[in-house]
């Protein structure tokens, strides 16, 4: 029988490109198929530890095996942050995603005004956490390392990637395609480094 695994998020990208990077023999559930369960809640200190309370809480409350994942933007020239804070950093309670991600991005780049270019450098985190109800089975971290420039450019992708330079390609996150930026991506190298792992797992029961 095929195994059943939640993946923790009502956010339809994220659950496309879990399932279909992680491609194994698996029946795939998402948030929106429990109305019922409860939302757990992130305020944890690090990615690892929102990514664990988040896997094993919904493991709990719906006794299958979980995947949960928590990301964000840290900027070492603000001592890591928006890190855990990188979705609301503006502080704005903004209903509208697009004007909450341009707020967010402008509070980064007020922060980092007359800050050189050799002083911006940041990465994308994404920390992954595969939990039973009873115990945490598998995590990964996967990164992404480039600098913060000056001003928005590009129009794809969401959060801070119109102000995220990728310095190999020389160009934001926001001007690749989805599949050029799941190629390098915090998340997307989270998610191949779970795959052999789950694949594991599952061989062994
Ligand atoms: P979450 O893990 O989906 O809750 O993401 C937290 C926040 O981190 C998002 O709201 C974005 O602001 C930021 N973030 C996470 N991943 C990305 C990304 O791939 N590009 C740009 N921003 C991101």
């Amino acid at each position: 029988m095929k195994r059943e695994i939640l993946i923790a998020t009502g956010n339809p990208g994220k659950i496309a490109e879990i399932t279909s990077m992680l491609d194994a023999d698996i029946d795939w559930v998402s948030l929106s198929d429990f109305s019922d369960v409860g939302e757990v809640r992130e305020d944890g200190k690090t990615f690892a530890e929102n990514a664990r309370t988040k896997a094993l809480g919904y493991a709990k409350a719906t006794g299958l095996w979980t995947i949960a994942d928590d990301s964000g933007l840290a900027v070492d020239a603000l001592g890591g942050e928006p890190g855990v804070k990188s979705a609301r950093f503006s502080g704005e309670k903004e209903a509208d995603r697009v004007m909450l991600d341009h707020k967010n991005m402008a509070k980064v780049l007020k922060l980092l005004e007359g800050v050189p270019r050799v002083k911006r450098t940041a990465r994308f985190v994404c920390h992954l956490c595969l939990a039973s109800p009873a115990k945490i089975l598998a995590e990964t971290e996967g990164t992404l390392e480039g600098f913060i420039g000056e001003e928005e450019i590009g129009a794809n992708g969401f959060g801070y990637d119109p102000i995220f330079f990728v310095p190999d390609l020389n160009k934001t996150v926001a001007q690749l395609s989805r599949d050029q930026k799941n190629a390098i991506s915090h998340r997307g190298n989270a998610i191949r480094k779970l795959k052999p792992l789950l694949e594991k797992l599952l061989s062994t029961g």
